[in-house]
């Protein structure tokens, strides 16, 4: 596949109120969109950081994936998200002809309307990793 840059970062935070503040007033950076992704029960804050993005995540309900991520890991790095040029759907067929796990069969609309798709830890040496395009 061919990966153009870090889109952004994922971080697992309790509260993006809370957790604003640390990003805005000591790194400086902006947050310029805050929205809900109803599927994934997370809300999610955006701040850019040069080419890329940090990607706040908060639960929105106690059975979502990132409440479960807290409850077990605490806060923290989540997941990374890189760029592909040629299709998130082609990426997938790419790890499905070599046979590397992902958790998505297809692509899916994420925040900032992105179509995205996550990989298995399982199968990425440990960190959580997302495609996505624009
Ligand atoms: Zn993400």
């Amino acid at each position: 596949m061919k990966i153009s840059k870090i889109e952004h970062l994922g971080i697992a935070v309790e509260s993006i109120e809370k957790a604003l503040p640390y990003y805005e007033q000591v790194l400086g950076f902006e947050c310029y969109n805050i929205e809900t992704v109803e599927d994934q029960k997370v809300r999610t804050a955006f701040l850019r950081v040069g080419e890329t993005k940090i990607e706040l995540l908060e639960p929105t309900s106690p059975d979502s994936t990132i409440a479960k991520f807290l409850e077990t890991r605490g806060q923290g790095i989540h997941h990374i998200a890189y760029k592909v040029e040629d299709g998130v759907a082609n990426a997938l067929a790419e790890c499905e002809a070599k046979e590397v796990r992902t958790i998505d069969k297809a692509p899916r609309n994420g925040a900032e309307g992105l179509h995205i798709a996550f990989l298995h830890p399982k199968a990425t040496q440990g960190v959580l990793t997302e495609l996505c395009e624009e």
